[in-house]
């Protein structure tokens, strides 16, 4: 894509890569049942690392976090030193479709708003490769949250994530991807607004004063205030549901 070096630097500023919390990554690790003291913990997409630094605290365990882009790499590295974690913290700079793990190697797969670059079903069969028998899956991944979107919703999401579904008919996917859905829950607004489109509103307006006359510049920081608005004007028709569930041997 043309000009995504503005997208980076967008992204770069911003302390989440996309919605969420550490509220909801402790709620979702929280409903996981029974783990081994040092689970292996492999986070997909990790971004610049906010859920790893959190996963690190919550499980005592090693986190492999894996991301092609090595500016939030970085940054996660950073955080995690201030904060002594990065003992837990195994740094991949790799893509998710080239992954060269051996099979059943993982206690637990976390993707926080990155599984959909694998295609929401691609993921979760790797994700059942690559995890333990009865291993677990944490995604969170966007969804319609009515059964009955507003048609410039569904206009938008054709053109931008065709996969977008209802929670209904992602569970009914998990469930046939030989997963047991152990519990299910929708992001809050706070969790979009606060880490994300809100940091995201300032830096815009100072991006767009930086690359004032630059059209592929402006162009794209258009794109990201038209999506903040989309999500404004409906977020009651669409979210992020976060799913945790276990792998069922095979
Ligand atoms: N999990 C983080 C969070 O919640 O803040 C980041 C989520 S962000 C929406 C998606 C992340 O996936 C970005 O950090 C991006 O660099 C990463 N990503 C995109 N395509 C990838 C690929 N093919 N392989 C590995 N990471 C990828």
């Amino acid at each position: 894509m043309e000009g995504m070096e503005y997208f980076y630097e967008l992204f770069e500023a911003l302390p989440r890569g996309g919605p969420g919390d550490n509220k909801s990554t402790r709620k979702a690790f929280n409903a996981i049942p029974k783990l081994p003291e040092q689970p292996l913990i492999l986070d997909i997409g990790c971004g610049p690392g906010v859920q790893t630094i959190e996963l690190a605290k919550l499980s005592k365990g090693t986190i492999i976090a894996l991301d092609n882009h090595q500016a939030f790499l970085n940054k996660l590295v950073k955080k995690a030193k201030e904060k002594k974690l990065l003992d837990h913290i195994v740094i991949k700079n790799r893509s998710m479709l080239d992954m060269d793990f051996e099979e059943n190697a993982f206690d637990i797969i976390w993707s926080e708003g990155a599984l959909y670059f694998m295609g929401f079903q691609n993921g979760l069969k790797r994700c059942h490769q690559l995890l333990k028998k009865d291993g677990y899956l944490a995604v969170t991944e966007i969804v319609y949250l009515v059964n009955n979107p507003p048609a410039p919703l569904i206009q938008y999401f054709e053109r931008e994530y065709p996969d977008i579904k209802t929670v209904k008919d992602k569970i009914d996917l998990i469930q046939n991807e030989r997963f047991h859905l152990i519990s299910n829950f929708t992001l809050p607004e706070s969790s979009w607004l606060d880490s994300f489109y809100l940091p995201m509103e300032e830096e815009l307006i100072r991006l767009n004063k930086k690359y004032q006359g630059n059209e592929i510049a402006l162009g794209i920081f258009e794109e990201m205030k038209n999506e903040i608005n989309l999500y404004k004007k409906y977020s009651d028709s669409y979210g992020y549901e976060f799913f945790l569930m276990q792998s069922i041997s095979r």
